[in-house]
């Protein structure tokens, strides 16, 4: 059904072999400290890949392409989903910006990307998780500047040394409620700017997420983005982009956890034969393959009316929904497949497990994803 470009090809292919190689061998590493990729971002930001959906003119790769950024984002989540993590929210900054900045905005900020500097994405607040709208941090106008005040939570690519940029939303009116909110773009080192408690995770170690403290931060007018009151939209919209994301990301946690599960199943002996002559175990394969193809069907679907600038917002909610609650369930079935062998940090599908639990968690949850599914679906789009 699905039929990749030579480009895409080229590029999957080689965002494989360079995760096979270099970000593989560093994964369980990255779990046991909880530090931050930086070496494989640097190598990624050398390729191309931090910058494929930057411009040309900022120094980019100059492909914007939805289902290309799946690929890329899929692949790294193959071996290790931290990286594809960090790369996945760099894409959502920039994506963010590329859409709504303006001309001097992408010129600094996506230039910056193209050359490494990890963005990242601010909405949550410690009130406001699944209910979004109803963030509490405040911009109030003075002079040429807004002060922003505020304590957003729970934010990827933020950590003691990482992170450079955050699109932040917060509230211009907050008489008018999310129609009240607009969007910034936030340097990490702009006086007042701090950050709060670095959070210890289950899963997902090698991604940095942290509180953004925001103590009467003077942001320059010029870094408003998009429009006064257009913060809760501008975040929505990001956030259908990012979705596609978390779904490829799942996609290649899944694929991962059967790799594992396929090798262990061949190799271990029980009864005198490898278990994966047991029909029992070969059910749990036969499951596994098929919700995994499904999932990336349904991913790719999504990220391909995303590109062509068709209504998305159903598609990347069913797809974020159906693989990341496939990547959980094939993680579990995977790990029952390596018995107590799985339960150790020996085996990588110890860390996989772990690492997937998140997935039906982050940018929405997937009660939420439902929410938003039924929505569309009443409605008759
Ligand atoms: C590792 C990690 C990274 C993150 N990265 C970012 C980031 O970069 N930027 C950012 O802005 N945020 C980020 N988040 C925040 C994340 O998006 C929120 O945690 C998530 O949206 C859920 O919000 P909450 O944790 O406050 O849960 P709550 O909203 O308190 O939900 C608790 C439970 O109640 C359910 N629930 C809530 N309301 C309803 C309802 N109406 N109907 C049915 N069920 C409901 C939820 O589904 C959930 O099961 C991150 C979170 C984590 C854990």
């Amino acid at each position: 059904m699905f039929t990749f470009t030579e480009e895409q090809l080229m590029i999957r292919d080689t965002v494989r072999e360079f995760a096979e190689k270099e970000v593989l061998p560093r994964a369980a590493a990255l779990d046991e400290t909880g530090g931050f990729p930086h070496e494989s971002m640097q190598s990624l930001t050398e390729m191309g890949i931090t910058g494929l959906n930057v411009p040309e003119e900022y120094g980019g790769a100059g492909l914007d392409d939805e289902v290309l950024k799946a690929l890329c984002v899929e692949e790294l989540a193959k071996v290790c989903a931290s990286t594809a993590c960090v790369l996945d929210v760099q894409f959502l900054a920039s994506d963010i910006i590329l859409r709504k900045g303006t001309e001097a905005q992408k010129k600094k900020y996506l230039s910056l990307a193209a050359q490494g500097k990890i963005g990242g994405f601010a909405l949550t607040e410690p009130g406001a998780g699944s209910d979004a709208g109803s963030a509490r941090t405040t911009a109030v106008k003075d002079g040429d500047c807004y002060v922003l005040n505020g304590t957003k939570c729970f934010i990827s690519n933020l950590g003691p040394d990482a992170g450079y940029h955050y699109v932040v939303i917060a509230l211009t009116d907050p008489s008018k409620g999310t129609k009240g909110m607009t969007a910034f773009i936030v340097d990490r080192d702009m006086p007042g700017v701090s950050v709060g408690k670095c959070e210890r995770k289950m899963g997902l170690r090698g991604s940095a997420v942290a509180e953004l403290v925001l103590e009467n931060v003077r942001v320059p007018e010029e870094n408003l983005l998009g429009q006064l009151g257009e913060g809760f939209k501008i975040a929505m919209m990001g956030l259908d982009g990012g979705r596609i994301g978390i779904a490829a990301q799942s996609v290649g946690v899944a694929e991962g956890a059967l790799a594992e599960a396929v090798k262990y199943a061949n190799s271990r002996v029980q009864f005198g034969k490898p278990i994966a002559v047991n029909q029992g175990l070969q059910w749990y394969f036969a499951e596994m393959g098929t919700r995994i193809e499904a999932a990336r069907l349904l991913t790719l679907r999504a990220a391909d009316a995303r590109q062509k600038g068709e209504p998305c917002t159903k598609l990347a909610a069913m797809a974020k929904l159906y693989a990341s609650e496939t990547a959980c369930f094939v993680c579990d079935l995977a790990l029952q497949v390596h018995g107590g062998y799985g339960y150790m940090k020996d085996f990588a599908i110890e860390r996989m497990y772990r690492d997937a639990r998140i997935l039906r968690i982050y940018e929405g949850t997937s009660e939420v994803q439902k929410m938003v599914i039924s929505r569309e679906v009443l409605s008759g789009r």
